[in-house]
């Protein structure tokens, strides 16, 4: 891991040497190669986590794509020297000038290998960075063909490495002391991470785990909700971090929305509709999470087809009290749990009651009162009748609140996560006049004294 470091490091010299738009050109040939390729790109990520070819091409190519061009475009215009106007210091000029952070590692989750780890090194190369990617050990194969395209399009092969493994070899490469560390995980996962940088002081971006509440107001689109609904919660099999996790319904419109979101779910099918678990393993934590949520009075609905393994059906849990583990605890998991409420304020108060805050969703006919609600979610995105899209939108913000964490990627804030703006102060002109050089003179503070408090006028 070393070594990938040094090697990166060494080759980011010259990289971050050149001005944004030649590297945004330098890019275009890979740009090109994974357009050209797309099938095969979406047949690995197909094979390695069992998503629909559907969900491969429209969740994960075709965003990575567009935000490469949309970043390919736009960087460089955010990356240019901004002036600091001053206010006193009049002879003086201040700039921020954008430079490379050196080598940035990322931490990659196995849910969207590409759309996520890959999306993050292309926002980094672009600001001059050199990137030392390591995905998860379950999902390494995009990854890895990303690398190859790159290096086939004629990209530095020390400038976008991969390496493979899993939570030691992302100590490992904490270790080596890369100079910022993205980590897109678990929260614990997030917390170890954490921990290992701040001992060696190295800054990082945690996108870790969520929770996301769907709060339905009284004026809603029924059915456009049980449609957005039932795709917010079983996309990618329920695996995303933004995936809607639980549902506030007023009583009011508790039957009609149920007997919608009822029939979305009887028509879904296994493999077209809802991919197969990337891990086997978690539908014992989803098992464990229906029984828990039965219970306490819940039913469960499900598709009318059969899902054999590796297939898991998706199940609607209602109603859910909001103490049921599966209100409470991350699913990552086709489950979507609902839960009557008196009224919105309630549910403003139930959706918040999480230590995880990293998407919020509000469905409303009137986007004034779906607004002001969102201004009451305590999450980092809200989004008013529509759900997890905002990944795919490559100029905005993505990250968490309280335990989902701290910084973020894309948009102008994740840009400038992956630079210093260096603060550049230099004279205006030639001046002399420096009174606050000794020897001091009294008498500047009896002028300061005297005329100030008549000049600034309390
Ligand atoms: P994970 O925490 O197990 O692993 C994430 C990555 O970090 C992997 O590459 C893994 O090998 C590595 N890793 C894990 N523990 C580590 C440690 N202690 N030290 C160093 N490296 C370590 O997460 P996962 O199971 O791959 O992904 C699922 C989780 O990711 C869910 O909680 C989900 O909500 C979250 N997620 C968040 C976002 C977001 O944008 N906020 C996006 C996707 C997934």
């Amino acid at each position: 891991m070393q070594e990938a470091v040094l090697r990166a490091r060494s080759a980011q010299q010259a990289w971050g040497a050149m001005t944004p738009a030649s590297r945004a050109r330098a890019l275009r040939p890979w740009w090109r190669r994974i357009l050209a390729g797309m099938g095969e790109l979406a047949d690995a990520l197909v094979a390695e986590t069992g998503k629909p070819r559907f969900e491969a091409l429209f969740h994960e190519v075709l965003p990575l794509l567009d935000s490469i061009r949309y970043q390919m475009r736009h960087v460089p215009r955010h990356l240019r020297p901004r002036r600091i106007p001053l206010h006193l210091a009049r002879h003086r000029r201040s700039e921020l000038v954008p430079v490379p952070l050196g080598v940035v590692g990322i931490l990659a989750p196995w849910n969207f290998p590409v759309a996520v780890g890959v999306g993050d090194a292309v926002t980094a190369l672009l600001a001059g960075n050199a990137v030392v990617l390591k995905p998860s050990e379950r999902t390494p194969g995009s990854s890895r063909l990303l690398e190859r395209w790159w290096r086939e399009a004629g990209g530095d092969p020390d400038l976008l490495i991969v390496v493979e493994g899993g939570p030691e070899a992302g100590q490992a490469l904490i270790a080596a002391r890369p100079d910022h560390v993205v980590f897109t995980g678990s929260v614990g996962g997030g917390r170890h991470v954490a921990v290992a940088a701040a001992e060696r002081l190295i800054p990082t971006t945690l996108e870790l785990g969520g929770k996301a509440p769907a709060i339905v107001m009284p004026d809603a689109d029924l059915e456009a909700t049980a449609r957005t609904l039932v795709w917010g919660a079983f996309a990618n099999c329920g695996q995303v971090c933004a995936a809607i996790e639980r549902v506030y319904v007023p009583r009011e419109l508790w039957a009609e929305l149920l007997g919608l979101v009822r029939q979305q779910v009887a028509g879904l099918r296994p493999g077209f509709d809802v991919g197969r678990p990337t891990m086997p393993e978690a539908t014992t934590r989803w098992d464990a999470q229906i029984e828990d949520a039965v219970a306490r009075g819940a039913e469960v609905m499900r598709p009318a087809a059969s899902f054999p393994s590796p297939y898991y059906a998706p199940a609607v849990l209602a109603p859910c009290p909001p103490d049921a583990r599966v209100m409470r605890e991350e699913t990552f998991g086709p489950l979507l749990p609902m839960c009557p409420v008196m009224d919105v304020s309630e549910a403003v108060h139930l959706a918040n009651d999480s230590e995880v805050g990293l998407l919020g969703y509000v469905f409303c006919r009137d986007v004034a009162a779906g607004r002001a609600l969102a201004a009451r979610l305590e999450t980092g995105t809200v989004m008013v009748n529509e759900v997890i899209l905002t990944h795919a939108m490559p100029e905005t913000p993505w990250g968490g609140q309280k335990d989902s964490g701290w910084g973020r990627v894309h948009g102008t804030q994740g840009l400038d996560a992956m630079v210093h703006w260096r603060h550049l102060n230099m004279p205006r002109m030639p001046w002399g006049f420096k009174p606050w050089l000794h020897p001091y003179e009294e008498r500047w503070s009896a002028l300061a004294e005297r005329w100030l408090p008549r000049v600034w006028r309390p």
